[in-house]
């Protein structure tokens, strides 16, 4: 116990806060869907790490590709310049993948490249750069109450003034729309360079559109040659029982980007695009888009693992039957507890919507007390984010529920 006062005091002492009520669970070790505390107590995991350990905590596979790729080379140059198999291998695979999506998508072919990057908001900025480089226009289209990462250009399309307001001025040539709002759309002109959206957003509290609009988003982006960029950096890899949320709509973005659940634990994102998009970072000047560590080797093998897991195991499909049991407990319990407003989203990723900010909080820490793991969205006070694990257990999904019940029945 005198371990876990220090720890928690040294956590609060040398490591920069990003808010007073942190979670604090010390943590011992992780596996699956459970983190064991250093206190004793285990909790089950219905956050994820935020939408990354799509395939559970420390997968074997994973942490033995890790081994194996330490005992070969760690970093050994930047990106671009050495070839290193595993790098090559993990691209190969990520491009077939996402290739096949398109294809179920828009029933075409498509031959895309990869660009890696070591985070969501790093892989945005790559994506908003290359839309420009490669259209020669300035302009952004994004929309209110989206989330797009805290660098400054991410920021700059994140469409929350709370956000944005201290750090102003961002990029100055940006429009924000009501996101699923079709008839606003006409405001995507010829000066726009890029639409980035969410094609379910996150953060603003698990918000998905009516089905009208990304087919619209799309088309509109058609008739003004604005390039349609789609941050699945918390909807990919199957978490919205998809390989990619696009697929729900049969439409497809020219750059997508991806982070979060890719490295199965590892710090690892990027975007993809067609071929003759990507040149443009490569000429006039080249070396005009650069990464020391993007594609690191160790995170490409433990991403390599975790796709091949994500496959074998067909995770998509499994978190869309999952996730369909898992909404219907939910609204079971919103039907007996009427301070749930709503219970909505795609797949493993759920929210559930309270009336007052108040009760949001309490039912947070009553499940946290109770050893299950939920947690709020950024950009609301009531909504409650529920997103396990794709390889979560019928057993696990029934012991989740009892805690919320409980939780709910204070
Ligand atoms: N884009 C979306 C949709 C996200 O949800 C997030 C993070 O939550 C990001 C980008 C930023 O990712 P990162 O924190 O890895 O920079």
């Amino acid at each position: 116990m005198q371990e876990v006062e220090s720890l928690r005091r040294k956590f609060l002492r040398y490591l920069a806060q990003t808010s007073d009520e942190p979670m604090n669970v010390v943590v011992e070790r992780a596996e699956g869907c459970w983190i064991y505390s250093k206190d004793g107590k285990r909790y089950l995991d219905f956050i994820s790490g935020i939408a990354v350990t799509n395939i559970g905590h420390r997968h074997p596979e994973v942490v033995n590709a890790i081994h194996e790729q330490v005992e070969r080379y760690l970093h050994t140059m930047v990106y671009g310049e050495f070839v290193q198999d595993v790098q090559v291998e993990l691209a190969e695979r990520l491009v077939e993948i996402v290739q096949e999506a398109f294809r179920r998508a828009s029933g075409q072919a498509w031959e895309l490249q990869y660009y890696p990057t070591n985070s969501g908001t790093e892989a945005n900025e790559g994506a908003l750069k290359l839309s420009r480089k490669f259209t020669g226009r300035k302009k952004f289209v994004a929309f209110k109450n989206s989330f797009h990462g805290d660098t400054m250009g991410s920021l700059s399309v994140t469409g929350r003034e709370v956000y944005r307001q201290p750090f102003l001025p961002l990029l100055a040539d940006v429009e924000f729309l009501p996101f699923g709002d079709v008839s606003s759309l006409e405001r995507i002109d010829e000066e726009v360079a890029a639409v980035i959206c969410e094609p379910i957003q996150g953060e603003a509290g698990i918000i998905v559109p009516p089905d009208e609009f990304l087919p619209a988003l799309r088309k509109r982006c058609d008739e003004v040659g604005a390039l349609l960029i789609l941050d699945e950096v918390q909807t990919g890899f199957g978490r919205t029982g998809k390989w990619f949320a696009f697929e729900h709509w049969n439409i497809v973005p020219d750059i997508l980007t991806v982070g979060k659940a890719l490295g199965g634990g590892m710090p690892l994102s990027g975007f993809l695009a067609r071929r003759e998009v990507m040149r443009a970072f490569a000429e006039n000047p080249p070396l005009c888009h650069v990464t020391t560590f993007g594609g690191h080797p160790v995170n490409c093998a433990a991403a390599l693992a975790a796709l091949k897991v994500m496959e074998r195991e067909n995770l998509p499909q499994k978190a869309s039957v999952t996730g369909e049991k898992l909404k219907s407990e939910l609204q079971r319990l919103a039907g007996k507890f009427p301070q749930i407003v709503e219970v909505r989203g795609k797949g493993l990723m759920l929210g559930l919507e309270f009336e007052t900010k108040g009760q949001t909080q309490t039912f947070v820490k009553r499940c946290l007390d109770m050893g299950l793991i939920v947690g709020g969205t950024l950009h609301t006070e009531k909504v409650v984010r529920i997103a396990p694990p794709l390889v979560v257990s019928d057993e696990e999904i029934a012991w989740a529920i009892s805690v919320m019940e409980k939780a709910l029945e204070g």
